[in-house]
């Protein structure tokens, strides 16, 4: 690709890799670091701040100080530095892009998040007047009032399959409530939000408004989850990770926590579908980030008596992937995010092949450099094989074969994950049967993911999560309810 102008302006060398903490980057107290490696070339590509718990408790005293003059800034004053941000943000998509390439192999062909991090901060950044209470005057003899405040300091904790996206689709809708943030980026993928840290100061945020750490989750990530100072934490992550903060908050401050976590999510294609959309979608679903995500459609049943023409065309599709360098314009594939989820996913391979029959890829390509992982299709696999059954979080996909309606929604909810499932089918009734019987918090109809509606509730059933994200739905995350009762004298 020509090499534009603003594209020329960053240089590959020059990464931020400092913490930033009350509108300073700060080397970690101690000068801990951890290498991060790229996962196509394998060699270090930068040595990170690991904060410490004298850091962590620094950077929640920032947003400590920085919260009342922030909250009594009017909705539009906040969202004019919002609004420099996602400039800025859009500016810097090449940068960001490279930055998630070689951290964790993220093909740049395929890098949307700084776009739509722009657009969570502009919608966000308009939100602000959006926050209202309710008023009664049921009550004999009074007037009463709620009002909806922001909790004070609250802290985000991203993972790092798509760190940008999680990052404003956390930060912005609580500033723009009143709070100020700590965020604690993953270890596996720190260099967007650093970064965005660097934009951050740029756009002139009061410092300690925006506070971003990076480091894994032990030490800061479970010390803000145990912090008194913290009233609230929104997290995206494992199931097992988020099991754990939950409990961190339970034995602290009892603080609110909002949990986007992981799936097992079921694509279900019936004969009358259209079978070309259906394959094509639902490929590009597992496929896509090397299938590190959440919602990605990790079990597809198709109806027996178009099984061999769907899974032949789903196979196609996975043959013309382009598998390479994440850095390179025309790869469509790249690694999996580092040498422990490659050995995860790996060993889930392992297993998959003692349970099911392997029908395409099942390992490293021939000469491929780093922690790729082929493409995958598993058929014909015992409903409570391991495979079927944990999430992988890679690109491996079972296809097995169902019958009739009712045997398949019984298998399809037959997890404990809950966070989207598809259906495939042109019967109006049936589909909406199906809306209403699958057990998710998204449900597509002809579609699956990662198609998502900005303006409607995203999140997972069971152990999915809990709790809702969406331009409608986050800011209320952040925010505490008051009852005000007003005695009027007659
Ligand atoms: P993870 O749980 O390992 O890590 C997520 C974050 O939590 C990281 O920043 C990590 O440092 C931190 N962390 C780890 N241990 C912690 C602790 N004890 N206390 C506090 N913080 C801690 O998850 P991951 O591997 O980064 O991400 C993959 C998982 O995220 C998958 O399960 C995926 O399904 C899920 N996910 C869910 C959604 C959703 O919207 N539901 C979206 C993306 C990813």
């Amino acid at each position: 690709m020509a090499a534009t102008q603003k594209e020329e302006s960053w240089s590959k060398q020059d990464i931020e890799t400092r913490l930033f903490i009350n509108g300073k980057f700060v080397k970690a107290t101690g000068g801990e670091t951890f290498p991060l490696k790229s996962p196509s070339t394998m060699t270090v590509v930068a040595e990170v701040s690991e904060a410490s718990v004298e850091d962590t408790n620094a950077a929640v005293a920032a947003a400590k100080a920085a919260q009342p003059s922030w909250a009594a800034l009017s909705p539009e004053d906040r969202g004019a530095y919002m609004k420099k941000l996602a400039a800025l943000i859009k500016e810097s998509h090449a940068e960001l892009a490279y930055l998630e390439a070689i951290s964790m192999g993220r093909p740049v062909r395929t890098y949307w998040d700084a776009w739509v991090a722009a657009s969570n901060f502009e919608h966000f950044a308009e939100a602000g007047y959006s926050v209202q209470g309710t008023s009664s005057l049921n009550m004999p003899g009074f007037v009463n009032v709620s009002l909806k405040q922001p909790f004070g300091v609250v802290a985000a904790i991203i993972p790092w399959n798509l760190p940008l996206f999680f990052f404003s689709s956390k930060v912005a809708p609580a500033i723009v409530a009143g709070n100020t943030v700590v965020l604690k980026s993953s270890e596996k993928a720190p260099l967007t939000s650093a970064k965005v840290a660097s934009l951050i100061e740029r756009a002139g945020f009061p410092p300690g408004v925006i506070n971003v750490l990076s480091g894994h989750g032990h030490i800061s990530g479970s010390c803000l989850s145990s912090h008194v100072d913290v009233r609230a934490l929104s997290f995206t992550g494992s199931t097992r990770t988020g099991r754990m903060i939950q409990v961190a908050a339970a034995q602290s401050n009892l603080k609110n926590v909002m949990l986007e976590l992981g799936g097992k999510s079921p694509a279900i294609v019936f004969d009358d579908a259209n079978i070309e959309s259906a394959a094509a979608e639902t490929k590009n679903s597992i496929q896509w980030n090397s299938g590190q995500s959440c919602m990605a459609n990790s079990r597809i049943y198709v109806q027996d008596t178009v099984a061999d023409r769907f899974i032949s065309l789903f196979k196609s599709h996975f043959e013309a992937v382009k598998i390479g360098d994440p850095t390179d314009e025309t790869t469509d594939h790249g690694p999996v995010a580092d040498e422990l989820q490659y050995k995860v996913v790996s060993s889930y391979i392992d297993s998959g092949k003692q349970s099911g029959k392997l029908l395409f890829g099942g390992g490293s390509p021939d000469g491929a450099q780093g922690y790729v992982i082929q493409p995958t299709i598993f058929t014909n696999t015992p409903e409570d094989a391991k495979i079927l059954k944990e999430e992988i979080f890679g690109p491996v996909v079972i296809i097995n074969t169902f019958s009739t309606e009712e045997e398949i929604l019984k298998k399809a909810n037959d997890t404990e994950y809950g966070l989207y499932a598809a259906v495939y089918t042109k019967d109006i009734d049936r589909a909406m049967r199906f809306a209403k019987g699958l057990e998710a918090g998204t449900v597509g109809i002809n579609c699956t993911s990662p198609t998502v509606a900005h303006d409607m509730p995203f999140g997972g059933w069971k152990t999915s999560g809990v709790g809702r994200e969406g331009y409608y739905s986050s800011i209320d995350n952040f925010l505490e309810t008051k009852t005000v009762l007003m005695k009027v004298a007659v």
